[in-house]
């Protein structure tokens, strides 16, 4: 088996890209599949065989973290709340990062004249960070940025690495080894899937609009903290937005319903307790569930109207990290344990649904089948609802408790 095959067998490869930041030829780039998930591919002439790349992949390597597990409700109270998917955990550890000098690693999705794009950047000034907060539900390219954090890194500079746990794992692979001043941040993650199948989504959807789609926020707080999105749109003559609701969009409820992520996380090693960032940070989904202290109408000191994170301390650079910022969050103690009945990913992979082969056999077909195989399947589902609607607000509330316990 030659390089390309050893590392890019489907189900043990995450497309990190450390193999391709570490590949001292350029014989090594990310290339997509037939599926538009990336793999590695090797230019045969310019490799030298040196074996670097299959050092490099941490995927492959046996999950040696221990997390602490001190978990936290937290919120944060140096940053606009709103702009961040949950409770801004993460923007509020970069925006201190950054006051002090450091640099921030992170995903944003601009577009281009043709496609969205999400991609990993650097950034070193807090006027920045709106790009990086907000969760874009597709697979962020990491470019070269493994090699930008190494040189921020030997110049001194604190660097804080925020991604997925595998893109974490991989950048220790690129690295070698742990840095005093590097610092990572891990988003809980049920599954990525590729921008091709995003952006042909976008093009249905500006299709059937007969509008240009110039921005796409999958989670949009204007309704409060839920998974509402929105998408602004424009035309020859007016700009608009539309709101929406995951299930209003087939892109984002096949994605909520695991439908389209790579295979490799469907059998994800890090939807473990042993995370690979210093902190995982995630949304504190049910928290009134799990602390219905908090909602008793008693002061607690964390306020949960516009989001809450799920904070987890896995290391001792994620407890120093804390020590030095953590005063600029509103911070409840919580339990692991606890968190993970409603967030799986903590403890174990997503898993394929039932008619998942069906949908896969479609997924690279024309846009337009995706969406009428996802509004057949709406159909039943769609006047369960309807009857939902019927039943009054508080015995839904009643319902909901009993089903949780
Ligand atoms: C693909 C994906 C799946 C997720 N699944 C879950 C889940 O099952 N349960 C759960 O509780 N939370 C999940 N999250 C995390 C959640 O959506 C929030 O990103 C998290 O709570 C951080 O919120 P915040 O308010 O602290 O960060 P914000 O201030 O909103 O900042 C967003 C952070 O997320 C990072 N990020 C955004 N998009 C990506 C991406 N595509 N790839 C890598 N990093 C990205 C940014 O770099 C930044 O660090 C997922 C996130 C992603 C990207």
């Amino acid at each position: 088996m030659n390089f390309e095959e050893r590392l890019a067998q489907e189900n043990n490869c995450c497309g990190c890209g450390a193999c391709e930041n570490i590949c001292p030829t350029g014989a090594l780039v990310l290339k997509p599949d037939h599926a538009g998930f990336l793999y590695p591919s090797i230019d045969e002439i310019k490799c030298i065989q040196c074996s670097r790349c299959i050092n490099a992949c941490a995927y492959k390597k046996k999950n040696e973290y221990i997390s602490k597990e001190e978990t936290y409700a937290a919120v944060s109270k140096n940053t606009d709340v709103k702009k961040s998917s949950s409770g801004g955990v993460f923007s509020s550890l970069a925006f201190n990062i950054l006051k002090d000098g450091g640099t921030v690693y992170g995903c944003t999705m601009s577009r281009t004249d043709k496609e969205f794009d999400p991609h990993h950047i650097r950034i070193s000034h807090p006027k920045d960070l709106s790009l990086l907060q907000g969760s874009k539900y597709v697979q962020s390219e990491i470019g070269l940025m493994y090699r930008e954090v190494k040189k921020d890194l030997e110049n001194n500079l604190t660097v804080l690495f925020s991604g997925t746990p595998c893109q974490i794992d991989g950048l220790y692979g690129y690295l070698g080894k742990d840095h005093p001043y590097l610092f990572t941040i891990d988003t809980i993650c049920h599954g990525v899937p590729n921008k091709d199948l995003f952006n042909r989504y976008i093009r249905y959807e500006e299709s059937s609009k007969k509008a240009k789609i110039t921005n796409y926020v999958f989670r949009d707080k204007k309704d409060g903290w839920k998974l509402y999105g929105r998408m602004d749109l424009q035309d020859d003559s007016r700009k608009w937005s539309v709101y929406f609701e995951p299930e209003e969009s087939s892109y984002y409820q096949l994605f909520l319903n695991r439908y389209t992520y790579r295979e490799n996380c469907y059998a994800c090693p890090y939807a473990i307790k042993n995370r690979s960032g210093d902190i995982t940070m995630g949304d504190f989904w049910n928290i009134d569930l799990i602390h219905p202290e908090l909602f008793s109408g008693k002061e607690t000191g964390i306020s949960c109207d516009n989001g809450v994170s799920v904070l987890v301390i896995n290391s001792e650079k994620g407890q120093e990290l804390m020590k030095r910022y953590g005063q600029d969050m509103e911070l409840y103690p919580s339990e692991y344990n606890k968190v993970a009945q409603y967030n799986r990913q903590l403890i174990k992979p997503s898993e394929k649904p039932e008619d998942y082969e069906a949908f896969r056999r479609i997924m690279n077909n024309d846009y337009s089948e995706i969406e009428k195989w996802y509004q057949h399947k709406m159909m039943p589902i769609r006047a369960k609802r309807a009857i939902k609607r019927m039943i009054p607000a508080k015995q839904k509330e009643v319902i909901r408790r009993i089903r949780k316990r």
